[in-house]
């Protein structure tokens, strides 16, 4: 999985904006940040719609993430679900599909669909989305000796709860954490510390925020921008390097967790 993908959540909410999404992904992807997270609850299948016409004629360049609503995971309705995305998304397959959160169906059904998707090549990997330890421990006993490629939760400077346990779970398990909102909706753009930070580098503060992320082994960011310039400035984050100073100033700005608190979730 590349460590730099695309976002689309609010993509798809209306036809004038269409065109631009469209552009901004494949600006994303001819410079090969060609992981793409959607999912079906995103302006009711629009952001997959949008997808799907940015990634057509390039299907195979692409890693491709959607993700099946709690109350669609029964055994049978996770498979109703992705067969609506690929067609959505013109394809025969996603690369990975997670469950959105956890809900009323036991996680031994949403498996055994997930399981049976990927024997017909409908998906190539399972994985959760909000889930914290807890419910990782319980999801590895359910799906035994099947496991989930990744967990997608909420992670910034902003938001550094993952840091007290889950994070270091998924790094010692192998499964990777990919970091949904990883500029808190844009709130973290702007920001003093990252703007101070970032005149060091030549990088905006967005940038900085990203680069964070990227210092964590196993971590994967999906910041989404509807508009090709940011989607470039986004991608040239990852050449930046963090020194250990800018690290401590980003602790001193942005404290890591000291108590286990429940995993948040937007
Ligand atoms: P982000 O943290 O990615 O922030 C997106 C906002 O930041 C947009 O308003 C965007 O505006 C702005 N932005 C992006 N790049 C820049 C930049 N370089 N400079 C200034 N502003 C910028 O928030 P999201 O909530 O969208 O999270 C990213 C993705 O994670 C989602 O799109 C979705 O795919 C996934 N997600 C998953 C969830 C889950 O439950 N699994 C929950 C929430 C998100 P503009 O478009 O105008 O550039």
């Amino acid at each position: 999985m590349p460590a730099l993908g695309l976002g689309t959540w609010h993509m798809g909410e209306g036809d004038a904006s269409m065109a631009a999404e469209v552009n901004s992904l494949r600006a994303g992807i001819d410079l090969g940040m060609t992981l793409i997270d959607t999912a079906e609850m995103y302006a009711d299948g629009g952001a997959e719609t949008v997808v799907g016409e940015a990634i057509r004629g390039r299907r195979d360049a692409v890693y491709l993430v959607s993700k099946v609503l709690p109350y669609n995971a029964s055994r049978s309705g996770t498979i109703a679900a992705c067969e609506a995305s690929l067609k959505r998304l013109g394809t025969d397959h996603v690369d990975l599909y997670l469950l959105h959160w956890r809900g009323r169906h036991p996680l031994a059904e949403t498996v055994e669909a997930f399981e049976a998707l990927k024997a017909e090549g409908k998906i190539g990997a399972w994985g959760v989305s909000n889930f914290d330890k807890d419910d990782m421990l319980e999801l590895l006993d359910a799906a035994e000796p099947a496991r989930p490629a990744a967990n997608q939760v909420l992670y910034n400077l902003s938001r550094r709860g993952i840091e007290f346990d889950l994070l270091r779970w998924s790094q010692v398990q192998g499964i990777p954490i990919m970091a949904y909102s990883p500029l808190d909706e844009g709130r973290l753009v702007g920001h003093p510390v990252l703007e101070e930070i970032g005149r060091i580098h030549k990088a905006s503060s967005a940038q900085v925020a990203l680069a964070f992320l990227l210092t964590r082994p196993g971590v994967i960011a999906i910041p989404k921008s509807g508009s090709p310039d940011r989607v470039r400035e986004n991608f040239h984050a990852a050449e930046i390097r963090l020194t250990s100073e800018d690290l401590r100033l980003l602790d001193e700005a942005f404290p890591p967790p000291t108590r286990k608190r429940p995993l948040e979730m937007i």
